[in-house]
């Protein structure tokens, strides 16, 4: 049984809280109703049918894809992530993409904003069948797809051999070129950064740490506890480094259950548990929960890293978390936000917290482009990624603090004043 599914939310999605805090922000900044509408309307939308010979039945299969180019001011390339998951829809997808621009702009990465997905369960494929799903995909994308037009990286159910894929398959319409800039979250020994994978896990440390000195709340780390909701690449990476940084993990969950000791749970080991046992149930050492339990336990820091909705009308209540870092997209649903404000609950929003994966990406896509050659090291990668982390985190703790706004409300303002400045200078219109 799945620990929380977003089917049976009863508050409106949290696409709505991104719809209603760029409504909010634009009226802040003095926009027209026309240009708060344009920031919300993504520019170019691509529909297409992926068929594939199933192995099992040896029939055909027809699955959607969806590529949604949102906004670049400058007219850079377009990135963001691609996500295998039954889930995808048209909606998801066009909201994942706004904040793309926005989590873009707010770092300060010369992109705009991007998301591409596909409506399949991954784990019911075999991998000849994920291959030429993800071939497929750049096959019916290939306009639309490239170094300097849309750039994906892994995301839900996706990770570094769909991104060889893409990249092999790239290579077949323009062959004799060094397309590795195609995509990002490549293996190292392909021309990826080596740090990618774990770098949104690891981003997620780096804000946590300044929020808590920020807040003032910081203790001995080992008696700082946290709860993980999702422990895939970005929930396995953080509650790793988190542990390696003494952090007190009391709880974790994945799409099949959730497990909790007070005491702190051996990440390490149950690393390698579910590893060996795709699972996290039953790990030795552990107390299997519910997803109820989960979200009700208190602690210092929840982070929600599964899926979008995860915060909602139905949980918000019994959260009993001092901090909410969002290392998903999306996770939070607008009657959550308000409820964690009534509760003085901090919220970390994903657009600052989860944006070290595709800061990564920009030093990734960089190196391949040629145009940075000290990011070959991951020392050096990681500490740039401290350093845009820094200054984003900085920059909204400072915003936050001057208009006396939630850090989700000051990361906006900080990205679409940005975003206006530019179309400011460079016109609204398609045309002049
Ligand atoms: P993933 O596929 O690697 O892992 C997802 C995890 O969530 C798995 O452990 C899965 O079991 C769990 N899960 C799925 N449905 C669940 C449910 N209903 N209840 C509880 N757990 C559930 O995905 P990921 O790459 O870790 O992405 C997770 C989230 O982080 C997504 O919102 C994604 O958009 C966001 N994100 C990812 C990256 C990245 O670099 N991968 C970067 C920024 C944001």
């Amino acid at each position: 049984m799945p620990v929380i599914t977003d089917v049976n939310v009863k508050d409106v999605k949290s696409y709505e809280n991104v719809k209603g805090m760029i409504d909010s922000v634009g009226g802040i900044l003095g926009l027209s109703e026309k240009k708060i509408e344009f920031l919300k309307t993504p520019e170019k939308e691509i529909k297409a049918h992926i068929t594939i010979k199933r192995e099992s039945t040896q029939d055909i299969e027809t699955f959607i894809s969806y590529i949604i180019l949102h906004r670049s001011p400058r007219k850079e390339p377009f990135k963001g992530g691609i996500r295998f998951h039954p889930s995808v829809t048209r909606d998801l997808i066009r909201i994942l993409a706004t904040e793309m621009t926005l989590k873009c702009w707010l770092l300060g990465l010369p992109f705009g904003g991007a998301k591409s997905g596909i409506v399949c369960g991954p784990n019911s494929l075999t991998q000849k069948e994920l291959e030429a799903l993800t071939k497929g995909f750049v096959n019916e994308a290939r306009r639309d797809l490239g170094p300097f037009i849309y750039v994906p990286a892994p995301d839900m159910g996706s990770g570094k051999n769909n991104m060889l894929w893409i990249w092999d398959q790239f290579n077949t319409f323009i062959p004799d070129h060094d397309n590795k800039a195609v995509v990002t979250g490549k293996p190292p020994e392909f021309g990826g950064c080596r740090v990618r994978e774990e770098a949104t896990g690891r981003g997620l440390c780096i804000v946590q740490d300044m929020v808590l000195d920020a807040l003032g709340i910081r203790k001995n780390a080992e008696n700082t506890t946290i709860v993980v909701q999702g422990f895939g690449n970005v929930g396995s990476h953080y509650a790793k480094l988190a542990f390696n940084e003494g952090f007190k993990i009391i709880a974790v969950s994945d799409v099949n259950g959730a497990i909790y000791n007070r005491h702190g749970l051996d990440i390490p080991r149950l690393l390698n548990y579910v590893k060996e046992n795709n699972t996290l149930i039953d790990f030795q050492g552990s107390e299997n929960i519910s997803s109820h339990e989960l979200f009700s336990f208190p602690c210092d820091i929840l982070a929600p890293c599964a899926v979008e909705n995860a915060l909602n009308d139905s949980n918000a209540d019994a959260i009993k978390a001092k901090i909410i870092l969002e290392g998903a997209n999306a996770p939070t649903t607008p009657r959550a936000d308000e409820i964690f404000k009534e509760k003085n609950i901090v919220v970390v929003p994903d657009i600052l917290a989860n944006a070290g994966g595709v800061t990564v990406s920009y030093f990734e896509w960089s190196k391949n482009t040629g145009q940075s050659i000290t990011m070959q090291h991951d020392d050096a990668v990681i500490k740039e990624l401290e350093r845009y982390l820094q200054i984003a985190t900085l920059a909204t703790l400072d915003k936050s603090d001057e208009l006396k706004v939630s850090l989700r409300k000051a990361a906006y303002i900080l990205a679409i004043e940005r975003i206006k400045d530019t179309y400011d200078m460079v016109g609204w219109t398609s045309y002049p």
